[in-house]
């Protein structure tokens, strides 16, 4: 069984924020015939079972509906998806109207990820986007009226002008909205971005921290189950494609900039729209072994609510048990997991227990 990405690498306009492989100007008709030769390409190569297909972005929704459902059309025809997959496509709140949600329901498409970031207009005018707080509450009901009952929406904290009564608001918002699933992101000022060239204030460092503690407080009172760092979901509505990545399931990405790992390797065709639309066939531009397995191991378990088995670490138990001690983890029917607290230094944390795995004679210091 693996997972199916398809990378969709177009915006509106550049987010100030974005280090995305995204493009604004590219023959998008030219493109996703590059995507179906592909989609065909693997198919015919992988011979696998999918359960998930996730098509993003960039941003799916500027894509014309017709376009969408020929993507559609050409994964069923090429992959065998299993009944009761779970299929995702993104959308931004200013794109996501009613002809691309027919058409994506039209195509059997059941679940929707929308790019909300926030229900204040100042904040979102400050980063760049192109929609409005009221955008995206009527893009939800749209979707809901057009029948979906799977909606994940995405929110960011740490946004400038943002203060801790502003976000509260915009997870109110989105609760209030009945929405399944939530991914509530710190955002990450990344170089050579519009962002990190200007002189705007961002929010300090505790007060993020407190906006972080604000979500996983006010989420889980509203019935949401805090399943991974960044990602809450109403009980059942966890995404079945992002578990996969951090079980270490099999994936297949398409697209420029799209990465895929298949068994111990890692693939990935390189961020240049050019290229990939030029190919012939569709061999990815990079291949890796992955020679760290149980660093990898840890870094995605322990970013997830389960955990990983407390087998796999040899070493390191004085060291679980100060962490464990310090409410930042705990040992639960032999699987280790972070607390929220935990979640929030868990870069900190999974470094060290890695640490601890190879050096054992530091950990009885
Ligand atoms: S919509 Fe998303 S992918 Fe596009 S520019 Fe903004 S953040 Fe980047």
């Amino acid at each position: 069984m693996i997972s199916l990405y398809i990378h969709i690498p177009f915006c509106k306009r550049k987010c100030s924020y974005c280090s995305f492989y995204s493009l604004t100007d590219f023959d998008k008709e030219q493109y996703i015939d590059a995507i179906i030769r592909c989609v065909e390409y693997w198919g015919k190569k992988i011979k696998q079972k999918t359960d998930t297909v996730y098509i993003g972005g960039g941003t799916p929704s500027v894509l014309p509906p017709k376009l969408v459902c020929a993507i559609m059309e050409s994964v069923h025809k090429n992959f065998d998806i299993q009944s009761g997959a779970e299929i995702t496509i993104e959308a931004n709140p200013e794109s996501c109207d009613k002809d691309f949600l027919s058409a994506a329901r039209s195509c059997a498409i059941n679940r929707l990820s929308l790019g909300v970031q926030s229900f204040c207009d100042a904040e979102l005018a400050a980063i760049g986007r192109l929609h409005t707080a009221q955008d995206a509450a009527e893009a939800v009901y749209r979707a809901r009226a057009l029948g979906f009952d799977n909606i994940s929406c995405d929110l960011i904290f740490g946004l400038p002008h943002q203060t801790c009564v502003s976000f509260c608001k915009s997870l109110d918002m989105l609760a209030g909205l009945d929405i399944e699933h939530i991914s509530c992101y710190n955002l990450q000022v990344e170089d050579n971005t519009p962002l990190a060239d200007s002189d705007v204030r961002l929010p300090d460092e505790d007060l993020q921290e407190q906006m972080y503690f604000l979500a996983c407080e006010k989420l889980k009172s509203r019935g949401y189950l805090h399943y991974e760092i960044s990602n809450y979901a109403k009980p059942g509505f966890q995404s079945r494609h992002n578990s996969g990545y951090w079980t270490g399931k099999d994936y297949l990405g398409l697209g420029p900039a799209a990465h895929s790992k298949i068994a111990d390797i890692r693939y990935a065709f390189d961020a240049d729209i050019v290229r990939f639309t030029s190919k012939t066939d569709f061999e990815f531009d990079t291949v890796q072994r992955i020679d760290d397995e149980l660093f990898e191991k840890l870094m995605l378990g322990l970013r997830t609510s389960r955990g990983i088995e407390m087998s796999m670490l040899k070493n390191g138990a004085g060291l679980i048990s100060r962490l464990c001690d310090a409410g930042l983890a705990q040992v639960k029917d032999d699987m280790l997991c972070l607390t929220e607290r935990g979640f929030y230094v868990s870069n900190s944390i999974i470094t060290e227990i890695a640490l601890a795995q190879e050096k054992p004679e530091q950990e009885e210091q």
